[in-house]
């Protein structure tokens, strides 16, 4: 059942993207070679701590940490740890708080020192693929629709499109109706309302899309072994139009990116 979020919740639900924002941030001012994924993860939690919230996904079906951590071929889930991060990788990372009784829930995937520019062209169309996502999410459009453009736009450089993880609504609960396959067909699955939100989350792989899991029972890495990206918003549909309530711009701070991919999202 897909619940409809008042504006009063939209903006409680807003606090607590920002607060994964804000964190990515920090995450973002840290992240360079040498430096360890359990060193961010302990930082990230008590900066969310610090806000008044919960880490979202320490203890979420026994998850046990505050990010996800997913390096190089690893696409989500990975777990942090103390092997330090090397010149050239990329790594996922994933966040989640809790506050007001409302999720939020977004992710980034970052560059460690130089990378080679076949993977920053992969970080490149998954970000954007995302935004082209988001632009089908509103009111009347369906499932479908952001699946395939999201499918669209990533196919056509080659890459494998991750079949067994899926975007989600989200609200009091991480994972709520309806699932949002990063692939489909337009036109189909449930339809788009007003007050709905989601988490956006297309997970792209260089090479084939498919997977393996290890044997923690977290970490999911593509088959075969080339890097993926992943990168998530939360979104409403405010007047009929897709309203980011994460954004990337602590990210950008922290890196002296300017960018403006997010301005048309914004009321
Ligand atoms: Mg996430
Ligand atoms: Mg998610």
């Amino acid at each position: 059942m897909i619940i409809i979020k008042t504006p009063e919740e939209i903006e409680l639900m807003r606090d607590s993207a920002l607060i994964v924002s804000r964190t990515l941030g920090i995450v973002a001012s840290e992240i360079k070679p040498g430096i360890t994924t359990l060193f961010l993860d302990k930082l990230a939690e008590e900066f969310i701590r610090d806000q008044g919230a919960e880490p979202g996904f320490l203890g979420l079906y026994d998850f046990p940490n505050t990010l996800c951590m997913s390096p190089n071929a690893q696409i989500v889930h990975g777990i942090p740890n103390d092997t330090p991060l090397n010149e050239g990788d990329i790594i996922s990372v994933d966040c989640g708080a809790l506050k007001n009784g409302f999720y939020g829930d977004h992710a980034y995937t970052f560059e460690v020192g130089e990378v080679a520019q076949e993977t920053k062209n992969l970080l490149q169309i998954t970000k954007e693929s995302l935004y082209v996502g988001i632009r089908e999410f509103r009111a009347g459009n369906r499932v479908g629709d952001v699946g395939s453009a999201i499918q669209n736009y990533t196919e056509k450089h080659g890459y494998g499109v991750v079949r067994e993880l899926v975007g989600h609504g989200l609200g009091k609960v991480m994972h709520e109706d309806p699932e949002l396959p990063n692939y489909g067909r337009r036109g189909r699955g449930k339809k788009f309302k007003e007050g709905m939100v989601v988490a956006i989350e297309p997970m792209i792989n260089m090479g084939t899309q498919r997977i393996n899991q290890l044997k923690d029972g977290w970490t999911i890495l593509t088959a075969d072994g080339k890097p993926s990206a992943h990168f998530e918003h939360d979104v409403a549909i405010v007047n009929g139009k897709p309203e980011l309530l994460s954004t990337f711009k602590y990210i950008y701070d922290a890196l002296g990116i300017v960018s403006d991919e997010e301005d048309e999202f914004r009321s």
